[in-house]
């Protein structure tokens, strides 16, 4: 039978552009290697990284934070095997959801390795070897992203010792000792989980902050809130070398700078130095489809490559590796091929880091409107002046607004507190309606809620705050 769509890869880019598809009278199909739906979000990222969280945040919570609301409780004991079955279970029942989803509208899943033969057909080759081709008018690649090792060294990931993501998130013990290679979103994460359930951490990260691209405030504050935590740092500093010891793993480097090597032990070392597009075993080549100059699948304004039916999506192709950006391209690209009008604001793209305070930010920071000579105005507000914060003991981080000086408009929003990454949408959906910080500075908030610091904010962006 001839599909009107294959997507390959069921990752929140494929199997949301799949459902999305059907829902406008497509006959679709989903070829995924995995046995289970969901791409890396589901099963071995967004989801199983987030529920690491909240569990390691509440034990942490249970240690340290009970104490001045008055709950006396005895210290807590960590059952890890429990704490990783809330995990899984917490991932099954995602996958299950899309498969669900698949039977609701009438997609058909080919469990399988995908390969484009050419347009309008794509090859599955099972587990047993057996292949069988599938004709479609388009073919959807979705295949999104693995990790990146680090550059120039060969690190060996046995995913117990040396570990990238994957291994990080079901270690079987705590270590005593965790060295973190890369203080980006990833490593920042699951170092805070591994920190919060008793690991000494240490993150060395090739740049002089964290975070890389997000707004020089937020950076510089949150790494002394983690640094408050335990979290040790060595930044500018380049890794030469990771290699195992007879009882876990040494890492070798120096100062980007220049300077004399140092090593450090670790029980457990992760390697979180960010991921790359996945297009291994497409046939990509035979197909006549183009790369860009950093391996991501070049398509035009329309998710389309090179060749006719042949689109893209998600992690595989340029913009933020967030499973959010790939679910919007999957939407827009089921609009497009059902003969709507798909688009995605890649300005308002929100992004958060699930840590304790959260990380949530939108739109541009301070330095790239520096950068791009855009005159702007900033609002900010500290946690520290909001009743509901204090009342929460949780008066930690700001709101950062950014607006345009001569026309008022909101081109950024920044947040560190607790629950940022719910709070920044407000901030979102204000920039999609192009609104201006006096606009939100004049919406009535709740009283008390931790938002009202985003309203805060913005009255300091164009005018001043009320409560400083
Ligand atoms: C630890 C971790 C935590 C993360 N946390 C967050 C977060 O909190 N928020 C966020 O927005 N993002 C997060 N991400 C990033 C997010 O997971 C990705 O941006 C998102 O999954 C990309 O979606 P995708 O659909 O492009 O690809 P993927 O989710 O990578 O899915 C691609 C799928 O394609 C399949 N596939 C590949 N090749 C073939 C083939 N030839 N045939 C058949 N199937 C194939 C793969 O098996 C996979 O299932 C996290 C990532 C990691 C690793």
């Amino acid at each position: 039978m001839a599909y009107d769509l294959v997507v390959i890869g069921s990752g929140p880019g494929g199997y949301v552009c799949a459902v999305k598809a059907a829902q406008l009278g497509l006959k679709v199909a989903v070829v995924e290697k995995r046995s289970t739906y969901g791409g890396t979000c589901l099963n071995i990222g967004c989801i199983p990284s987030k529920a690491l969280l909240h569990a390691s945040e509440m034990f942490s919570h249970a240690a340290h934070g009970m104490g001045d609301l008055g709950i006396e409780v005895p210290a807590p004991k960590l059952n890890l095997e429990k704490m990783m079955a809330h995990k899984d279970a917490t991932v099954k029942s995602n996958v299950e959801g899309v498969s669900f989803l698949f039977k609701k509208n009438k997609i058909d899943g080919f469990q399988g390795t995908g390969k484009i033969v050419s347009a309008g057909k794509v090859s599955v080759t099972g587990e047993d070897g057996k292949a069988q081709e599938l004709e479609t008018k388009n073919i959807v690649i979705a295949t999104g992203s693995d990790i990146a090792g680090i550059p120039g060294v060969n690190v060996d990931i046995d995913e117990k010792v040396i570990v990238s993501s994957t291994g990080g998130i079901a270690l079987d013990k705590v270590p005593e000792h965790m060295i973190v290679v890369g203080g980006g979103v990833i490593g920042l994460e699951l170092g805070s989980v591994w920190m919060r359930l008793g690991a000494k951490v240490t993150v060395i990260e090739y740049l002089d902050t964290i975070l890389g691209g997000m707004d020089g405030d937020v950076s510089k504050q949150f790494q002394r809130m983690l640094a408050k935590q335990g979290m040790a740092f060595n930044l500018g500093a380049k890794v030469t070398a990771v290699e195992k010891t007879g009882t876990g793993a040494k890492v070798t480097f120096e100062a980007v700078k220049g300077g004399e090597a140092q090593t450090l032990d670790a029980d457990v070392v992760l390697v979180s130095t960010g991921r790359k597009p996945f297009t291994a075993g497409l046939g990509l080549e035979e197909a006549g489809v183009a790369l860009d100059n950093r391996g991501r699948i070049e398509i035009d304004g329309h998710y389309k490559t090179n060749v006719d039916g042949i689109y893209a999506i998600g992690d595989v192709v340029k913009g933020p590796m967030l499973a959010h950006k790939a679910e919007d391209e999957g939407v827009a690209l089921a609009e497009i091929l059902a003969g709507q009008h798909g688009h995605v604001n890649y300005d308002v793209i929100p992004s958060v880091v699930y840590t304790q305070p959260e990380v949530a930010s939108v739109g541009k920071t301070e330095e790239e409107l520096k950068a791009a000579g855009v005159a702007y105005k900033v609002g900010k507000f500290p946690f520290t002046a909001n009743g509901r914060a204090r009342a929460m003991l949780a008066t930690e981080g700001f709101v950062k607004i950014l607006a345009d000086k001569e026309t008022d408009r909101v081109l950024g929003g920044h947040i560190v507190a607790l629950g940022a990454g719910e709070m920044i949408h407000e901030i979102a959906v204000l920039m999609e309606f192009g609104g201006s910080s006096e606009d939100l500075g004049r919406t009535c908030h709740a009283h008390p809620t931790m938002s009202e610091a985003v309203k805060e904010a913005a009255l300091g962006t164009f005018f001043k705050p009320i409560h400083m």
